[in-house]
Parts: C-alpha cells; sequence; structure tokens
C-alpha cells in the first residue's frame, strides 16, 4: 500500500493485529466500535508514511507556509474522507465485505469531531483538504476542545443541549506531541527595564501560566501523498514541582493555574455569528494564538537566521477576528524576544498577517472591554495601545480636524478593543467571502477603512470540497457523472460544465432523478428510523438545514408551511402536489427566539403530520443534531434548497453551494453566493424572490418599515401571524409562542419590528415557492435544471478559492510528494 497499491491480505492482516494489540480480541470477538478503531490505525499507517514523506518535502524545499488560524474546525468524520483521498474507499470497502463487515456501519462508529459551529468552521475543514489536495504547505491552528459542539436532543418538541463527549473512546486520528509544548502566560504586570544600550525591556511578572501541548491531525490530500497537519492545542498545568521559583510554595496559585487549565479548552462556545464576550473566551483566544505563533516561528528559526525575512515564508490567515490578537502576539515575539525595533517589528508583522471577514452583522462584531483585555494580557495590551496611536496619528494626518474619523476607525475607543480595526490596520490583505459581501463591506460597513487602505480589500467567494460533498456524501452521483465525463471532476470541478450537453438527454434525465429517488430513498429511511414519521420519496423535498439565526429566516419558511396548510384545510380538494418540508438547526443555548423556533417547527409538524384532513399532503421533519455526518446525506436527498436569509446579512453561505452540487434547484435571496450562483447556473434554473441587498439597507438606513401595514391589509398573513397567539399550534400554551409574534408586530422587542424583513418578503417567498411547484410538476424541465445546477457548480469548489488566496494573498509554492520517498517510509 506504501505507493498506493491497495492489498487487501495485507490490510486485513493489520486490522486483526490491531485489534489483537488494542484489545486483545479477534475479529470475531470485537465489537464494531474496537473494529473502527482497528480499522482507523490500519489506515492511519497508511497515512504515517506519507504524513513522513510530506515533512521530508517541507525540510528539503523550504516551502513558504500558511497557518491558518482558526477558533473553529468542524472537521467531520475522518475515516470515510481519508480513505477516499487515499483513492482506496471502494477496494476497502471490498476488503470489509469479504470478511463480513459493513464500511458503512463502521464509518458511523466515528464521532463527529464537530469542533465548530457551523460555516466558518466548515469553510476551515474545506480549506484543508483543498491545501492538501492542491499541494500546498499548510497548518491549520486551532483549539483541541474536549467537548465540541453540542449532541442536539428534541425533547417535547423543545431542543436540549448535551455534551459532546467526542474524545472518550480516544481517537484514532490524533497524535499527541508533548515534544512541542509551550507556556502560555495570562495576567499579572509588566515591568519595564532598561538594557546595557539604553533600550527598554519589558517583562511580564505574577502572571498565571498555562502549558499547550499540540495534538497532530493529518488532512490527507486526494491523490497526491501530501499530508498536511491539522494542529490542535490542548492545555495543561505545569507540574507543581517544575513552577517557576518564585512561584515555589505558592499553594493557592498552584490550584488557580490547574483550575486556569482545566476550563480553558473545556468547551466550544456554540454561538454562530454572535459575540458573548465572556473573559474565558479571550483566554482560549490568545491561549491558542501564542501557542501557534511560537510554533511557526521555532520551526521558522530551525532553518533561518535572519528574522527579517520571515514574511517570505510564512503567512497567518485570520479566519475572522477571533485570532487577532496573533497580529500583538507576533509584535511581542520581534520586540521583546528578538530585539528588533518597532518600526522593524511592524514592517514584518504587517507582511505576514491577513484577515477574513465573515460577517457585517453588529451582534457578530469582537469587540473586548479594554478593562478585560488589559487585565488578562498586560503586555499584550501595550502594544495594541501603541498600534492605535501611531494610527490615531496616521488618520489625523490624512484627515485633519475629523474627530468622527477617529471615533469610527480607532482601534481602543470608548472603553473597548475593536478587533477588527486591529485586524484591517495590521494585515496586509483584507477579504470578504463572497462578491456582494466584499462589496458591502467596501462600500457600506468598512467604507472608512477601504478609502484608507484600498489596496488591501479583496474578494475571495468561499467553497466547499467535492471529495466529502459529492463523492463520499453522493457516491451513485459522483459514479454518474465519472460515466459520463470521467473523474477529472475530483481535482478540477469546472469540468462538470461537460455535463451540460446531458441536461436535455433523456436518459441522462431519467438516470439522474432515479440516482435523486434512491438518494430520497435513504433519507426517508434515515427519517422514519430517527423521527418515526413516514415520508414519500416522491413528494418534494424541500430542505432548509444550516444554524438557527433571526437571519436565515427560518422562520418564514415554517410561517409558509403554515400558510400552505390554511390553504389545504380550507379547501381540502385543491390541487396540491405532496411536500415534505425538512428543517435541521442547532441554536445556541442562550439564544431564546432561536430556540422558540425550533419549537414552532416541531409543534407545527406535530398538528399538520397528525391531521388526517390533508391526507399527507403536508409532511414537516425536523431532523435532530444537524451536523456534517447527516448533513451529506441531507443535500444528496434535496429538490429544493432554502436559501432565504434577509439581503445584505449572510456573507456567503457554504451550504448552498452543497445543495446545488448535489443538483438541488435554490429558493433564496439575492444574498452571499447567492447571487453568483444565480449567475453561474441562470436565472432559469434557480428561484429568487424578496427585496434586493439594496432595498434592505435603505430600508434600515430610512427606517421606514411599517410590518403593521402589511398585517392589516394582508388577510392571509395576519391568519398565520395570529396562529402564533391562538393556540392553534400550542393549544395547552396559547401563548407559547408569543415573544416570535412580537418579534414581527412589537416595536418594543427590538430597536424597531421585523428586523429581518420577513412580512416584507412573505408575499414574493409565497410566489417563489409556487411558481417552484408548478416547475417541478414538468419533470423534463426540472431533470434538465438539476443537471445544469449540477454541471455549474465548478466554481464553488475550494480549490478554486484557495487557489485565489494562493494566487492573490499567500503567494505558497507547489510542493510534490513523490511514490518512491513514500515508499522508504
Ligand atoms: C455547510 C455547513 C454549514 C453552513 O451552512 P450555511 O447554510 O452556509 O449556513 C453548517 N453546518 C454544517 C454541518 C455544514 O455542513
Amino acid at each position: 500500500m506504501k505507493s498506493g497499491v491497495f492489498d487487501k491480505k495485507a490490510f486485513i492482516q493489520s486490522v486483526r493485529d490491531n485489534l489483537k494489540n488494542l484489545y486483545r480480541k479477534t475479529l470475531e470477538e470485537a465489537d464494531q466500535q474496537e473494529i473502527f478503531q482497528a480499522v482507523s490505525f490500519a489506515v492511519k499507517d497508511v497515512i504515517n508514511d506519507r504524513w513522513l514523506a510530506t515533512q521530508q518535502v517541507f525540510d528539503k524545499e523550504d516551502p513558504k507556509i500558511v497557518y491558518y488560524m482558526s477558533m473553529e474546525f468542524l472537521m467531520g468524520r475522518a475515516l470515510g474522507n481519508n480513505l477516499i483521498n487515499l483513492k482506496e474507499y471502494k477496494e476497502v470497502r471490498e476488503a470489509l465485505d469479504e470478511i463480513g463487515l459493513n464500511l458503512d456501519v463502521i464509518e458511523d462508529q466515528e464521532p463527529d469531531p464537530a469542533l465548530g459551529n457551523g460555516g466558518l468552521g466548515r469553510l476551515a475543514a474545506c480549506f484543508m483538504d483543498s491545501l492538501s489536495t492542491l499541494g500546498y504547505a499548510a497548518y491549520g491552528c486551532g483549539i483541541r476542545y474536549r467537548y465540541g459542539m453540542f449532541k442536539q436532543k428534541i425533547q417535547d418538541g423543545f431542543q436540549v443541549e448535551v455534551p459532546d463527549n467526542w474524545l472518550k473512546n480516544g481517537y484514532p486520528f490524533e497524535l499527541h506531541r508533548p515534544e512541542y509544548t509551550y507556556e502560555i502566560k495570562f495576567g499579572g504586570h509588566v515591568r519595564t527595564e532598561s538594557r546595557e544600550d539604553g533600550s527598554l525591556r519589558f517583562v511580564q511578572e505574577d502572571y498565571q501560566s498555562v502549558l499547550a501541548i499540540p495534538y497532530d491531525m493529518p488532512v490527507v490530500g486526494y491523490g497526491n501523498n501530501v499530508v498536511n497537519t491539522l494542529m490542535i492545542w490542548d492545555a495543561a498545568a505545569k507540574d507543581y514541582f517544575e513552577l517557576d521559583s518564585f512561584d515555589k510554595g505558592d499553594y493557592q496559585k498552584a490550584v488557580e493555574q490547574q483550575n486556569l487549565a482545566r476550563n480553558l479548552v473545556e468547551v466550544l462556545y456554540p454561538n454562530d455569528n454572535h459575540v458573548a464576550g465572556k473573559e474565558l473566551r479571550l483566554k482560549q483566544q490568545y491561549f491558542f494564538v501564542s501557542a501557534s505563533v511560537q510554533r511557526a516561528l521555532a520551526r521558522y528559526k530551525k532553518n533561518h537566521d535572519d528574522i527579517r525575512r520571515l514574511p517570505e515564508k510564512v503567512t497567518f490567515q485570520l479566519n475572522d477576528t477571533h485570532p487577532t490578537v496573533t497580529v500583538a502576539e507576533l509584535m511581542r515575539i520581534l520586540v521583546d524576544e528578538e530585539g528588533l525595533g518597532w518600526d522593524e517589528a511592524w514592517e514584518i508583522t504587517t507582511k505576514t498577517c491577513a484577515y477574513t471577514n465573515h460577517t457585517i452583522m453588529a451582534e457578530a462584531l469582537e469587540k473586548w472591554p479594554i478593562e478585560i483585555f488589559q487585565r488578562l494580557l498586560p503586555r499584550i495590551y501595550q502594544i495594541v495601545d501603541e498600534i492605535n496611536r501611531r494610527f490615531v496619528l496616521q488618520i489625523q494626518e490624512r484627515y485633519p480636524g475629523d474627530d468622527g474619523k477617529v471615533a469610527r476607525m480607532a482601534i481602543l475607543y470608548d472603553g473597548q478593543v475593536k478587533m477588527a480595526h486591529l485586524a484591517i490596520v495590521a494585515g496586509y490583505s483584507v477579504n470578504g467571502v463572497a462578491r456582494l459581501h466584499t462589496e458591502i463591506l467596501k462600500n457600506e460597513q468598512l467604507h472608512d477603512f477601504y478609502e484608507m487602505f484600498p489596496e488591501k480589500f479583496n474578494n475571495k467567494t468561499n467553497g466547499i470540497t467535492q471529495r466529502r460533498f459529492l463523492m463520499h456524501g453522493n457516491p451513485l452521483l459522483a459514479d454518474w457523472v465519472t460515466k459520463h465525463i470521467g473523474d477529472g471532476w475530483i481535482t478540477e470541478l469546472m469540468q462538470l460544465a461537460r455535463l451540460v450537453p446531458y441536461a436535455s438527454d433523456a436518459k441522462a434525465q431519467k438516470e439522474f432523478m432515479e440516482i435523486k429517488r434512491r438518494n430520497k430513498v435513504r433519507l426517508a429511511e434515515y427519517i422514519k428510523e430517527h423521527n418515526g414519521i413516514e415520508v414519500d420519496p416522491d413528494s418534494i423535498f424541500d430542505v432548509q438545514v444550516k444554524r438557527l439565526h433571526e437571519y436565515k429566516r427560518q422562520f418564514l419558511n415554517i410561517l409558509h408551511v403554515m400558510y400552505l396548510y390554511n390553504e389545504l384545510k380550507a379547501n381540502p380538494q385543491m390541487d396540491f402536489y405532496p411536500r415534505t418540508f425538512i428543517f435541521g438547526a442547532k441554536a445556541a443555548a442562550g439564544y431564546r427566539n432561536a430556540k422558540l423556533t425550533i419549537k414552532l417547527i416541531n409543534s407545527v409538524a406535530d398538528v399538520i403530520n397528525n391531521d388526517a384532513d390533508i391526507k399527507g399532503k403536508i409532511k414537516v421533519v425536523f431532523i435532530e443534531d444537524y451536523r456534517v455526518s447527516n448533513a451529506e446525506w441531507i443535500f444528496a436527498a434535496a429538490d429544493v434548497s432554502e436559501q432565504i436569509s434577509t439581503a445584505s446579512k449572510e456573507a456567503s453561505g457554504t451550504g448552498n453551494m452543497k445543495f446545488m452540487l448535489n443538483g438541488a434547484l435554490t429558493l433564496g435571496t439575492m444574498d452571499g453566493a447567492n447571487v453568483e450562483m444565480a449567475e453561474e447556473v441562470g436565472m432559469e434554473n434557480i428561484f429568487i424572490f424578496g427585496m434586493s441587498s439594496e432595498e434592505v439597507i435603505a430600508h434600515e438606513r430610512n427606517r421606514d418599515y411599517d410590518p403593521m401595514q402589511i398585517y392589516n391589509s394582508d388577510e392571509g398573513i395576519r391568519k398565520v401571524v395570529n396562529q402564533l397567539v391562538d393556540g392553534t399550534f400550542s393549544p395547552n400554551d396559547p401563548g407559547l409562542f408569543r415573544d416570535l409574534y412580537n418579534s414581527l408586530l412589537n416595536t418594543q422587542c427590538t430597536q424597531y419590528a421585523d428586523t429581518y424583513f420577513i412580512l416584507k418578503d412573505f408575499r414574493s417567498y409565497v410566489d417563489a415557492q409556487k411558481r417552484i411547484v408548478e416547475y417541478y410538476q414538468d419533470k423534463q424541465a426540472w431533470a434538465k435544471s438539476a443537471i445544469l445546477n449540477t454541471a455549474h457548480a465548478g466554481k464553488f469548489s475550494s480549490d478554486r478559492t484557495i487557489q485565489e488566496y494562493v494566487d492573490e494573498i499567500w503567494h505558497l509554492d507547489h510542493i510534490t510528494v513523490p511514490d518512491a520517498l513514500v515508499a522508504k517510509m
């Protein structure tokens, strides 16, 4: 297997040996979890040869390295994906089959490593896959949370959060690297002393420290022997006997440091697009950033003696503002430890750090109270203060007397540290994640910065990896595509355009829709098993799966379901094509309206699914615990993809791209990457509705939107809104959904009513839903559009996105890892 020739017998022997060594069991005695472990270790053996070989190439060729700094990596299960990228998936399935084992069952034993919330974390995971596949040297840098994203249970229609103990059985794909342990210092104070040459030295004293210990996870490239590393940090306390001399005997402090280490990496904050502003979160940020920067510089210094040339070999990409302290930590090391002057250090830092913006929403912009920041990170604060002082001078020089500019742009203002401002000032690149989003950044949210640093701003439209979201998630369609156009699409997704001629071919249409149906049957079985609900695979599968957030407007979707139900109830004989509305979403644990929306969806499902009058023509399903592993199946089975965010609010979206690749038709607003999807697939093959981002922004600016007017003048809307509070869906507690009702109509609730323009877009949404059902009934037209969606999804590969980052931001060197080198390991 060393150079890619799979040997069934050797593989099975390796599995047997692993069972013997790990559990002292035979294949016949082992349970499925044990078999999963044994199979995974056998796969890791194969990976390790490539991983070692890749490291040797790094050492020999000294390529420039990107450190992708991210609080979140939503990796999903590794076993199946690793086999796919090793090009051994089918062979291993057959080999296991021959000894009576089923790879699906074995894969299902793996916990989803869910070290992320949603899109931002999944993007980081797709990027790692593409970096390896394209042959670039990269480290993903993050945190090894003991508990990842919570598991969601639905009890009585409500979300209940259950801890995700993903490390319970041990995770076979991680590698403990205690030899790369670093010390991270919090708190205390900074003493200034003079060096012999008269310059100042800053020494942090009286601090609390924790040790950062990395675990490496392999990131296997597709068919190219390249294995990059996801480096996630665990925390540990210093051994009592190894405490610094001035801490010896300070028992209280020793205990505090133990607690700090225990709490630091305990759990992922389950907020998506929202900051909670907790002190522990800032500690997490500095912890993984400091450890990663120390590691990156140590690696650089091993082979280079001129720190001034760091930007030629290292770049840090900041995934949102969460890792922005990278900038100050790098300055600290360059000035305090390497002894560089401020200007020299600044020159290096501003050529090494680049920032990706993921949101324009106020509640998601990170601002830390100076008090917390300074107390926790005293030296880092001094550095930020100096960066700010110099930047404010720069603003004043350019805009004399314009205090508004300083107020809007300073890094430190109003007692707060504005992380986005720091990232923009210190970064050499600021990118948005879809064309529309980048334009809004330049023209609205970050306009002042764009005026000052136009050259920094650029767009990198997000993407997804086709290896996981087509090959692994939808093997039937993957094989169908390969049958028609060969397998080049696996690493060059633009080749999907060669499917265009088949879109009008009757036989291809039939095959394509037959595959869609088989995937719908697979999902229907999953739903039957998990929800106990029978759904008809011949109904339209209309799907909205993503984090629950008001701006994503699951509320609009379920209000429309209520509206349809009212129509059907009023006229049971009406012409009605059967529909299945499928939802999946986790809500942040403290987000009340989001959690109430989950309850509403489940309450509506209860009433509708059990109403004999409508003869099963509408079914509503809430899939529990939406996560990467079940997502793969859901995308494969969707007819309609709901991407209905209030225009201007969704920076890009990536779920939209996964559905498109799998041949679903999008029902969406002109928001995020939907705009570019429409451009690729053509307006005939996508269903667009609602206000444009310009209209939304104009209403927000003028504050002239009045939902009451719509409520008063539209009877159909009034009826569903009233049903939120008349007990139709909560007979035992008619007031249950009062807060959702208020969010639509009551100005007391937020700054103004219906912040997300749900009633405003409602009629347009109803109309688009009508158009899409009518279209579905023209089987040929639908099949053609479905194939064209897959055929035009090429742009949305994360391979394209990563190549753009490489060409325009990172400037990495391409590496190759020859088979011959792997064979020597
Ligand atoms: C792709 C993905 C997301 C992001 O979905 P959006 O619709 O872009 O918000 C969230 N969670 C999981 C599990 C995903 O796979």
